[in-house]
């Protein structure tokens, strides 16, 4: 039996072109493209914050730009140091937003 591959509609034999998509028929219909899962997008490390105010901060700004971060603070050095309010903060954002998270936050990294 053909088929079309267009809207993949099964035909009689004589037929050759199917009437709604105009397109040749052919013998075997080519497998369903399987879905592609989607992947985890990778996150990628922007900038690092001073402290966690100002990385809170960051994230506001990058929030309203509707970005969504992620923050990484040390754990390491939370636990050397009982000082965490001077812990350094790395902000991360997903791969397809690094570009713009980065020009956002690009006049306070300069500061
Ligand atoms: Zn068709």
């Amino acid at each position: 039996m053909p088929y079309c591959p267009k809207c993949r509609d099964e035909f009689q034999d004589r037929v050759k072109v199917c009437p709604d998509c105009n397109v040749a028929l052919v013998e075997k219909l080519p497998p369903l493209p399987k879905k592609r899962k989607k992947k985890d997008e990778p996150l990628v490390h922007i900038a690092t914050a001073p402290n966690e105010a100002v990385a809170n901060m960051w994230a506001d700004i990058l929030k309203e730009h509707g970005i969504r971060c992620l923050l990484k603070g040390g754990e390491l050095r939370a636990a050397m140091y009982s000082l965490t309010y001077n812990q350094q903060y790395e902000i991360h954002v997903l791969d397809s937003q690094a570009k713009k998270a980065a020009q956002i936050l690009a006049p306070f990294l300069e500061q």
